[in-house]
């Protein structure tokens, strides 16, 4: 009905079009995959009509091959470049998977949140523009992770790469995980980092808005998400390793036995013991001899600096990407991974004016969360007044500006005097421009910008920092 001389479109949502291709390679019929290929080539010339929040909403204003970018309804946005992978790699088209990878590492790099989440409109459960994303009820739908997950996993099937399962981790950790309740029966739809009133409870037995939700619901009147996260859930087994014809990546660390066969015949057996993310030790044991060298991989998260491999007792620094141990390994062989999950603090990028002067606090893969319940006596209520503690000092030397009650309940003391109320800003000398050299935000790169933003104290440089009255 949809195919050459049939109707010349495409569905509003896509979703058809990575479950075409899966159900060629299943099949072995082609006419799937020519299906599949039809509609991410015929979406994006304006096939379907338009609507108040335009074509980007569907992604039917820009071919697929010529888009940068990811936009419109995230989940959707997801899904046919999910799909648009796997016709690319089915049909060897360099031209198409080059554009698909541009698209995920501008989406990556300016339009997803700290979490991994997606889509930053509550109206149009869209993006919004580069560096639009506000952590206020921002919407980061847990479809559109889930969405971002299998873009992900398709490229990395098709090209490795350690950083796209940097970014399957984060929305694992940080969104699918927690979109559930402990108990598995209620769940968020949009998943907010920053909530700045307490959530009311969903009433039993009853639908909730998918959008104004304030607390994880049983159900919801568009009821996507539950299904789509046990989903995802059950196939988890998926994501965690890889064979090719060198031997075996592990992209994703958890207790595992990996049993499999490579290229030239060698089995191997892997078991996998970790309590990853709790703490940082990825040991991996070795059940099978092997008659010919291979090549084990284990991914290095990009945050994991100073991570080290030790393998059968010899220790070596492990930089974030990808670490392997080439040999021809004996049954008893151990390979440890071990990965600083240390608590650290994180600050956007500049470019993001929501989160300009914030700064969140992350532990290995996890983004960690601060609920009001926690704060009544650092902070009077007041989750917008908290800052880290004095004695931490996350920015560099001698910039924290202050707090009257940091929330160490008198333990620490600023390391230097400040002001105990009002906030800093950072201004450049006139006609000087410079930047703070040891910003946390610029780290220093961006030599021409006059306000660096970080409220730092430098003076190296002809910042100053002072009180708004
Ligand atoms: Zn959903």
């Amino acid at each position: 009905m949809f195919g050459p001389g049939g109707i010349e479109s495409v569905c509003g949502h896509a979703e058809i079009e990575p479950a075409l291709a899966e159900f060629a390679r299943v099949t072995g019929e082609q006419r799937y995959l020519d299906q599949a290929e039809l509609f991410v080539e015929r979406r994006g010339h304006g096939v379907l009509r338009d609507i108040a929040w335009g074509r980007a909403y569907y992604q039917d204003d820009v071919p697929v091959r010529a888009a940068t970018v990811l936009r419109g309804h995230a989940v959707r946005a997801g899904y046919l470049a999910a799909g648009a992978v796997d016709v690319a790699v089915e049909r060897s088209d360099r031209g198409l998977l080059a554009a698909l990878v541009t698209q995920w590492e501008n989406t990556a790099a300016r339009r997803t949140y700290l979490t991994g989440g997606v889509g930053s409109h509550h109206q149009d459960e869209a993006f919004g523009e580069d560096w639009v994303l506000p952590p206020d009820r921002a919407y980061s739908e847990t479809c559109a992770s889930i969405a971002s997950i299998m873009f992900s996993w398709r490229l990395l099937l098709a090209q490795g790469g350690a950083r796209y399962g940097d970014l399957i981790e984060r929305n694992l950790f940080n969104v699918v995980a927690t979109s559930a309740s402990d108990a598995g029966t209620a769940f968020f739809y949009a998943n907010t980092l920053h909530q700045r009133r307490p959530g009311a409870p969903a009433a039993d037995g009853e639908v909730s808005p998918r959008a104004s939700a304030s607390l994880r619901a049983p159900w919801f009147e568009v009821s996507c998400c539950p299904p789509n996260v046990a989903r995802t859930l059950a196939s988890l087994a998926a994501y965690v390793a890889t064979v090719d014809d060198e031997g075996l990546q592990l992209h994703q660390y958890a207790p595992a036995a990996v049993r499999t066969t490579l290229a030239d015949g060698t089995a191997v057996a892997l078991d996998v013991e970790t309590g990853y993310p709790r703490d940082g030790v990825v040991r991996v044991h070795v059940r099978e001899d092997a008659a010919a060298p291979w090549t084990l991989t284990l991914r290095v998260p990009a945050w994991a600096e100073g991570a080290r491999i030790v393998v059968d007792g010899a220790e070596e620094p492990a930089p974030p990407g990808t670490v392997a141990v080439r040999r021809a390994f004996r049954a008893g062989a151990v390979v440890e991974l071990h990965l600083p999950v240390t608590p650290r603090f994180t600050a956007g990028d500049p470019r993001i004016d929501a989160v300009r002067g914030c700064l969140a606090v992350e532990r290995g893969p996890e983004v960690l969360c601060l609920e009001s319940v926690d704060l009544l006596v650092a902070s009077g209520d007041r989750l917008d007044d908290v800052g880290p503690c004095c004695s931490t000092r996350p920015w560099p030397r001698g910039t924290w500006t202050g707090r009257s009650s940091c929330g160490c309940a008198g333990r620490c003391r600023p390391s230097r005097p400040g002001p105990t109320a009002g906030r800093a800003r950072t201004r450049g000398r006139r006609g000087s421009p410079s930047t703070c050299r040891s910003c946390p935000i610029t780290g220093g790169a961006n030599a021409a910008r006059r306000r660096c933003g970080c409220g730092c104290r430098s003076r190296a440089d002809g910042q100053r920092t002072e009180r708004i009255r």
